[in-house]
């Protein structure tokens, strides 16, 4: 890949990781019990809950994201982490944090759902 690409993805990559580390700080200062009735209870817990979920999503994006930008770091961006062919260009256009060729991620998601 020539340095212009890595550089692109380097530069979206940096921008998502901050996003997302941002959220991360933000949900974590979510007051943990805040409502007058229990109503308002409920929603606070469900709007936690909610919370939470999206959290772990973004974190492990984040890990991703992170995995992404080592990656670039070490030369070997835009290889698949199976067999180390080149990933296809608009596959990691579409998520330049993807780890797999489009041939190894149909391997693993066939062998996770048998
Ligand atoms: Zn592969």
């Amino acid at each position: 890949m020539d340095h212009k690409s890595i550089g692109r993805f380097n530069k979206s990559l940096e921008a998502r990781r901050l996003i997302l580390a941002q959220t991360q700080g933000k949900l974590l200062s979510t007051p943990a019990d805040y409502g007058k009735d229990e109503g308002d209870r409920a929603n606070n817990a469900l709007a936690r809950e909610l919370d939470l979920e999206q959290k772990s999503r973004d974190r492990a994006l984040l890990t991703s994201v992170e995995a992404a930008l080592s990656r670039i770091h070490e030369g070997t961006f835009g290889q698949c982490l199976n067999c180390s062919q080149e990933i296809n260009a608009k596959r990691l256009e579409a998520i330049p944090w993807v780890r797999y060729c489009i041939t190894c991620q149909e391997l693993i998601d066939g062998t996770k759902e048998k």
